[in-house]
């Protein structure tokens, strides 16, 4: 039996996470490190503490409650000192307009499902169903496979989003109770896969091979994420499309945009180091889906 998962939110309603509406349920915890991660608050395997400046009011309420001196109130709000910080959660339970938030927060199975199960009427009216993102899901494989075997008995459909970086037996684990996976690639070169998320490209590579390998290629859609002058480049685009073009029955391929997250480092506290980074241009998106368009898949992109 597994034991309890730390997830770090439950969205509701999400439109744009897999077939018709959905309820998305991000896993804490992930073996990359992208530099420009969408959800950095799903990184660590820990609990993360936000702060949301515009909502404080500087009442000074968690100062006084926090018991390890980690908070001070400065001109500028709230100063957080994450080396003392032992997330007890105090100051978030106390402050009064949520400018502090703890993220993550630990479930059950049976909780897990009972939260998925109250979209029930919202899945079976769209053909949605739930959505396992993150950070990385299989961070958490025997909670995930428990989840995802409860959802295969209660007939809820589900998409994985994964990057795949897990064991083989994690991904042959569990692979049997998910319905659609949206597969992130990143980057063809091993070195460059090490040096921008700081993982392991080869493990990526082999799960995408054995899920095609076992007939579930036309149950993947590919997911990349365009982020200028470091995923897009003429070569890595070639290096992908070697690879994607050597894999046994893949349909499908989203091109994404990247979107500024500058803010989301900061609020947790953390640095973000590709500070010359910008959104990439339409006519950049387009070209890159003329290019992708080659290959015998449908190409999607989300501008
Ligand atoms: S979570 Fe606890 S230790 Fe951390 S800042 Fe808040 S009150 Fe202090
Ligand atoms: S309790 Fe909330 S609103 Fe009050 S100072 Fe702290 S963060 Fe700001």
């Amino acid at each position: 039996m597994a034991g309890k998962g730390l997830i770090t939110d439950i969205k509701r309603y999400a439109i744009h996470d897999g077939p018709g509406i959905r309820t998305t349920v991000f896993f804490k915890g992930c073996p990359l490190n992208c530099l420009w991660c969408h959800n950095p608050e799903c990184i660590s395997p820990g609990k993360d503490l936000m702060y949301f400046e515009y909502k404080c009011i500087a009442c000074g309420l968690c100062v006084k409650i926090c018991p390890e001196g980690a908070l001070k109130l400065t001109g500028k709000g709230i100063d957080i000192d994450y080396q003392l910080c032992t997330y007890c959660e105090k100051c978030s339970e106390v402050c009064p307009t949520g400018a502090l938030e703890i993220k993550g927060r630990f479930y059950s199975v049976p909780d897990l499902l009972e939260e998925i199960e109250k979209d029930l009427l919202y899945y079976d009216s769209s053909e949605g169903g739930v959505t396992f993102s993150g950070g990385e899901p299989l961070f958490q494989p025997e909670f995930l496979r428990e989840v995802l075997k409860g959802c295969r008995e209660g007939k809820i459909h589900t998409v994985l989003d994964t990057a795949g970086c897990a064991p083989r037996e994690v991904m042959a684990s569990v692979m049997e109770y998910v319905d659609l996976f949206y597969y992130d690639l990143k980057f063809a070169d091993p070195a460059e896969q090490e040096r921008f998320t700081g993982s392991n490209s080869d493990l990526v590579l082999k799960n995408l091979e054995m899920l095609c390998q076992e007939g579930r290629g036309k149950d993947i859609v590919i997911r990349f994420a365009v982020i200028p002058g470091i995923t897009d480049t003429e070569k890595n685009v070639k290096g992908l499309m070697e690879i994607l073009s050597s894999m046994e029955g893949l349909g499908e391929i989203h091109l994404l945009l990247y979107h500024d997250v500058r803010e989301k480092f900061r609020r947790l506290g953390r640095e973000f180091l590709l500070t010359e980074l910008e959104v990439p241009a339409r006519v950049r998106m387009e070209y890159l889906q003329n290019k992708f368009s080659a290959l015998d898949l449908k190409v999607k992109t989300n501008t």
